[in-house]
């Protein structure tokens, strides 16, 4: 049996699979979540012990990494070499919450693995087909080129995924359709993808930029920072700052969308206003990608608060029957674990529901690179 190994190291969860790649079953798995929490593996490193141990003596065929950032010198899967993992240390300059986690989980598993070949999928790869007109920021030019500033976008191989179950359930060819997908996780960014290729996505040169998330800011005036620099604060406050005690967080006081959901209808006006804040920033991507993409043939949820959370999905989707675009609110509301259409039959604009399969999707590009 070909087997591929699968680490995805994220921001507070590493998720695991071991792949039978001929059938693409998941033969074993798990999940470490709430990383640095109190009662779980205290760093990736020691959660990453207690996933090999699980292991226990399987020999893969392939260890496919999830990497966060890949720059543009990454433009699709890639063999590890001594070369690579270079760069992706280079790059946590630019994900700094991210790849020493990815490069932790490749350190381990070459150890665990001797002779075994480690694969980079790199979460930026998909987002190589932004036109400069998206991906440029209006600053010095020569500056910009100098320190790699651009835009990359993250969650590649979630969108990958994602776009292809979208074309299968909608039963049309992928290459046909205009998709606007959220990827609502701990980190969230939202893909504007016309005919397969991404044209637009919010996430920026790190994965700081756009969207409001568990503990990340997203959008904001950079003079902010010069504010706050003048008062006092040191970059790497400014930085533990913004990836770290903002987005939920910052504005609830907790940072998981269950809690914050909870103390919301209970009545905390803090968490009411988090929720506000999340649900305006949806809907400012929306209408922007509706009109890059010039109309959307679907809108699609993924990922943790996307697959599970009706009040996000209705947040960000009442009101826009004037767009074509109609929730019905039974099928939003209904429990499942499965892709489904949750928009009203006469809605011209589709709105789905499709669990995403970042495991699966690396298992197919790390078994690809290797043969
Ligand atoms: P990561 O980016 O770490 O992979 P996930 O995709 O697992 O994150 O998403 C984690 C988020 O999903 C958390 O904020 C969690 O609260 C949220 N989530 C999971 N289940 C639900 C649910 N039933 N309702 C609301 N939010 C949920």
């Amino acid at each position: 049996m070909i087997t591929a190994f699968v680490v995805n190291s994220g921001s507070s969860s590493i998720k695991w699979e071991l792949v039978d790649v001929d059938t693409e079953r998941r033969l074993r798995g798990g999940i470490v979540e709430r990383i640095g929490e109190s009662g779980a593996a205290a760093d990736h490193a020691q959660a990453m012990e207690g996933i090999l141990g699980e292991l226990g003596g399987e020999n893969p065929s392939v260890i496919g990494h999830r990497v966060v950032h890949g720059g543009s010198e990454f433009t699709s899967a890639t063999l590890v070499t001594a070369d690579v993992e270079a760069a992706i240390e280079r790059l946590a300059a630019l994900a700094p919450l991210h790849n020493p986690a990815n490069l932790a989980g490749i350190r381990a598993a070459r150890a665990a693995f001797p002779g075994v070949a480690n694969v980079a999928v790199f979460d930026t790869a998909f987002h190589q087909s932004l036109q400069p007109a998206a991906y440029t920021y209006a600053v010095d030019a020569g500056v910009a080129a100098e320190h790699s500033v651009r835009r990359y976008g993250f969650h590649g191989t979630s969108y990958n995924f994602v776009s292809g179950r979208a074309a299968e359930l909608l039963g049309r060819p992928l290459t046909e359709l205009k998709l606007i997908v959220f990827h609502l996780g701990n980190g969230a960014s939202v893909a504007a993808i016309d005919g397969g290729r991404s044209v637009d996505t919010s996430m920026g040169m790190t994965p700081l930029e756009g969207l409001v998330m568990g503990t990340r800011s997203g959008d904001l005036d950079a003079g902010i920072l010069f504010h706050l620099g003048r008062a006092g604060f040191s970059l790497a406050e400014l930085d533990t700052m913004l990836n770290r005690r903002s987005g939920l967080l910052g504005v609830a006081g907790d940072g998981d969308m269950r809690d914050v959901q909870a103390a919301a209808e209970s009545g905390d006006a803090a968490s009411r206003l988090a929720l506000d804040v999340y649900y305006h920033r949806l809907r400012h991507y929306l209408g922007a990608y509706l009109v890059t993409l010039g109309g959307a043939d679907a809108v699609v949820f993924t990922a943790g608060v996307g697959e599970n959370s009706a009040p996000t999905r209705a947040g960000a989707m009442s009101g826009l029957a004037w767009l074509g675009i109609e929730l019905d609110e039974h099928r939003n509301d209904t429990i499942s674990r499965n892709a489904r259409v949750i928009s009203t039959d006469a809605s011209p604009v589709k709105i789905l529901v499709i669990p995403t399969n970042e495991e699966l999707e690396i298992a197919r590009q790390a078994i690809a690179v290797l043969r």
